[in-house]
């Protein structure tokens, strides 16, 4: 297995690892900075480096339950002692990106009772789907001032890992539907924004909000009974 290090470092952007696999399909790693795409959270791109050589890396995915660094051009063969870089920028944006969708889930609750149904991200922009019965451009705008004020008022993001037992619990976690993570998860790794938000979670995140900046509620959308979306961007 991979040892992951973002998991609990999400500021590493490089480490030395040595090739444990290499596949037409692309490089395991013994070690890695590289987060794997899953939880509406891209994959990491960046490069991997030896002596004699590097491949850029296109893509991180996960595969039979492998951490897979896609790789182009000729794959490193195993043994191979490699550095292993992040694109930095793209993935501190995603990190960004992905710390702004926990605080507007969080101020949706709180301020309107509503869950979310599901998200998606890219560096810089993201959606989230709520069960809102109305939304319109005045709801969006009142959303972003909330939310921006949250941010600015620099709340810790920390990461911890709880026993299954004690995170099944939890209230905050049950309404973020934690039992539906596989038995065989335990510990259970959480995120929580200090007095705002805490889910089980495997993404990167910032470690404070006022690092997320400001942003924008882009667009709101009505695509049904109980199926309203929030476009959101980083200003
Ligand atoms: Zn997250």
């Amino acid at each position: 297995m991979t040892e992951e290090l973002f998991s609990t470092d999400a500021y590493a952007r490089s480490c030395p690892a040595t090739v444990a696999e290499a596949t037409e399909g692309g490089v395991l790693l013994d070690r890695t900075v590289f987060y794997a795409r899953g939880g509406g959270q891209p994959g990491d791109t960046g490069v991997l480096r030896w002596d004699g050589g590097e491949a850029k890396v296109t893509d991180t995915i996960k595969r039979d339950g492998h951490l897979v660094h896609v790789v182009e051009g000729l794959a490193p063969a195993p043994g191979t002692s490699v550095t292993a870089d992040i694109d930095w920028d793209r993935r501190h944006t995603l990190m960004r990106t992905h710390t702004a969708l926990h605080a507007l889930s969080a101020v949706i609750f709180r301020d309107h009772d509503a869950k979310v149904t599901g998200g998606n991200m890219e560096p810089g922009v993201a959606r989230m789907d709520f069960e809102l019965e109305a939304i319109d451009a005045e709801f969006g705008r009142r959303v972003e001032e909330v939310l921006n004020a949250e941010l600015a008022s620099d709340r810790p993001v920390t990461v911890s890992f709880l026993p299954r037992a004690e995170a099944l619990a939890d209230p905050d976690l049950i309404r973020t539907k934690v039992n539906l993570i596989p038995e065989s998860v335990d510990p259970i790794r959480v995120i929580e924004i200090e007095g705002l938000d805490k889910q089980a979670d495997g993404g990167t995140h910032v470690r404070s909000t006022a690092e997320v900046g400001r942003v924008r509620v882009a667009k709101t959308e009505n695509k049904g009974k109980a199926f309203k979306r929030m476009r959101i961007e980083l200003a």
